[in-house]
């Protein structure tokens, strides 16, 4: 029997990070994350700088986001990224949104809308975080969000809130 050819599929990351020297944790899980077999880096954004979501008493974020052609399905694709967060010693402190070496979002899967108990795709924060959609409008300019609309509307609608671009 012959196997079907796979075709990629293009999706988006959301990095990011608050401890731990949150710049090397980026930089450390782009390269696993590059390493995964059958994914391949598209595009990488620059860096960001953004205020905590939720609980204020914890330090500023870095976070970034990576565009991949990738021939993982959904929820493997979610598996290969949380291990990667375990492998850089994600604790988590318990409180929502609290502080965090690293955090790994599945911000879109093609054109797919998911809907899962562990894997809700688009992730929530596209149309309204700031640090998602600025360095997501940054390499995929002309995205359209299945089910939300066309990036540019998005942002238009985004305040900055205190994002700004590191490098
Ligand atoms: P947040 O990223 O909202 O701060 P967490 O990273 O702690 O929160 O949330 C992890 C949980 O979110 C996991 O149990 C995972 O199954 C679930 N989840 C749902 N949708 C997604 C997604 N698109 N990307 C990553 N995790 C997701
Ligand atoms: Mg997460």
């Amino acid at each position: 029997m012959k196997n079907s050819p796979v075709t990629p599929v293009i999706a988006y990351i959301g990095l990011g990070s608050n401890l731990a020297e949150p710049v090397a944790q980026i930089t450390s899980a782009r390269t696993a994350i590059a390493a995964i077999a059958g994914l391949q880096e598209l595009a990488f954004s620059s860096l960001y700088h953004s205020l905590p979501m939720g609980p204020q008493d914890q330090p500023d974020y870095v976070n970034a986001v990576m565009g991949v052609a990738t021939e993982l399905l959904p929820m493997d694709f979610l598996r290969c990224l949380q291990s990667i967060e375990n492998d850089q010693g994600r604790v988590r402190i318990g409180e929502r949104w609290g502080a965090r070496t690293l955090d790994l979002d599945v911000l879109i899967y093609g054109d797919q809308i998911i809907d899962l108990p562990d894997l809700v795709v688009p992730h929530r924060g596209v149309d309204e975080r700031s640090f998602v959609l600025y360095p997501l409008f940054e390499i995929a300019p002309q995205l359209v969000v299945p089910g939300k609309g066309a990036i540019a509307d998005l942002i238009a609608k985004c305040p900055l809130s205190g994002l700004r671009r590191m490098n």
